[in-house]
C-alpha cells in the first residue's frame, strides 16, 4: 500500500458511519474512529488502552470473549457475529445500552493478530422491527391479536393439551344485533362499540388467555388450563358483563347503548380429531346460542347449560 493509500484509509476509516473498533490480542483497545467515540459516548482517552469490556454490558462479557477467542482460533479471515434469540447490545458510557450489529475481522500476523470490529447501532432498524410485528401481529382497531397470529398460537396450545392431557377450551363470541348499532348510531360508532367489548371481555380474562379478533363483530378466545366445567363459568360470566356494561356514547349526547353478546364453546377433551374440528363445532354451537335467543352461552358438549348458573 502507497502511502497516499494509506492516508486514503485511513481517511475512510475515520469518517465512515459506522464504529471501528480495534483490539490487540489481550483484547485492549489500540484504536477507535470518530463514530464509535459517538456511538459510545466515550473520548478518544478514555477508551484506548482500555479492556474492550468497557463497550458490552457486563452480563455479557463471557460470552463475547468466548465468541471472539473461538474466531481469533478459527481460519475465517471475518464473520458476522450474530445471535437469532437476542440482539447485540452496546454500553454507552452513560451505562444505557443499545442494539448493534458487528462484524469482526482479523488483522496482522498469528502472534499478533488484532481485532477489528466494525459496529452499526441498529437502534432505529429494531424499533421498525417491532412495529411492523406488533402492526402485522394485532388487530388495528382494537389492538388485540389478529386471526393470522391467533392460528398457529391456537394450535399451539391445541397440541400441547393433547399431549399432555391438559384441560383447554375454545370460544367464538359474537355481538348480537351489532348491524343496528351501525344504522343507529353511525360506522364509527360501531367501532368504538367493537372496542368497549373487548375492553370489557379482556378485563375479565387470565393473563395466559388468548383472545382475537375473527373478523368484523366475532372474537375468539382460548382459555388455557380450562376445562368444559370451568368454562361454562367464565363464558356466563363475560357474557354476563357485556350485559352489564353498556356503552356511554357521548358522540350522539349522553346515550348509553346496551349490548349482549352470545356465545359458543367446548372443550379438547370432547374432540378426538383436530382444532378446525374443535372450531367448526364451537361456530354451530355459536349459531345454536343466536337461534335459541341471543344473549347466551351453549356448549357442544352434554353439558346441560341450567346446571350452573351465574350470579
Ligand atoms: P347477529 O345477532 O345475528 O350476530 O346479528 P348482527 O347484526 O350482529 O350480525 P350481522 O352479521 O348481520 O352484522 C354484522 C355487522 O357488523 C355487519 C358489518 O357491517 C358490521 N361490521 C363488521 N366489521 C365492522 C367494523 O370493524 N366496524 C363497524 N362499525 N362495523 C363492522
Ligand atoms: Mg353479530
Ligand atoms: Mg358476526
Amino acid at each position: 500500500m502507497s502511502v497516499r493509500n494509506d492516508s486514503l484509509y485511513l481517511d475512510i476509516i475515520e469518517n465512515c458511519a459506522d464504529a471501528v473498533v480495534v483490539v490487540d490480542a489481550d483484547q485492549s483497545i489500540t484504536y477507535v474512529n470518530k463514530s464509535a467515540m459517538a456511538m459510545f459516548g466515550h473520548s478518544n482517552k478514555a477508551v484506548v488502552g482500555k479492556s474492550l469490556n468497557i463497550l458490552i454490558p457486563e452480563r455479557v462479557r463471557d460470552g463475547h470473549r468466548s465468541l471472539t477467542d473461538s474466531f481469533r482460533n478459527s481460519s475465517e479471515p471475518s464473520r458476522y457475529m450474530q445471535n437469532r434469540e437476542v440482539s447485540i447490545q452496546g454500553l454507552r458510557a452513560n451505562g444505557s445500552e443499545f442494539p448493534v450489529n458487528v462484524s469482526i475481522l482479523k488483522s496482522g500476523g498469528d502472534s499478533n493478530t488484532s481485532l477489528v470490529a466494525i459496529i452499526r447501532d441498529v437502534t432505529e432498524q429494531k424499533k421498525l422491527e417491532e412495529d411492523l410485528k406488533q402492526l402485522a401481529s394485532t388487530d388495528p382497531l382494537t389492538g388485540i391479536l389478529n386471526r393470522r397470529t391467533f392460528l398457529p398460537r391456537a394450535e399451539e396450545e391445541y397440541v400441547r393439551a393433547k399431549r399432555y392431557g391438559r384441560p383447554m377450551s375454545f370460544a367464538m363470541i359474537d355481538i348480537d344485533f351489532f348491524k343496528a348499532i351501525n344504522d343507529t348510531y353511525g360506522h364509527a360508532a360501531g367501532d368504538q362499540a367493537i372496542c368497549h367489548v373487548v375492553d370489557v371481555i379482556s378485563s375479565g380474562l387470565r393473563k395466559p388467555d388468548i383472545l382475537c379478533r375473527w373478523g368484523g363483530e366475532e372474537f375468539a378466545l382460548i382459555l388455557t388450563e380450562t376445562d368444559e366445567k370451568s368454562a361454562l363459568i367464565t363464558t356466563q360470566r363475560l357474557r354476563r358483563s357485556v350485559q352489564d356494561s353498556p356503552l356511554l356514547l357521548d358522540t350522539v349526547g349522553e346515550t348509553l347503548v346496551q349490548m349482549t353478546v352470545s356465545i359458543g364453546f367446548g372443550g379438547v377433551q370432547s374432540i378426538e380429531d383436530s382444532l378446525d374440528d374443535l372450531f367448526e363445532r364451537v361456530d354451530q354451537a355459536l349459531y345454536t346460542a343466536k337461534n335459541t335467543g341471543r344473549n347466551k352461552v351453549c356448549a357442544i358438549g352434554e353439558i346441560p347449560l341450567d346446571v350452573i348458573e351465574v350470579a
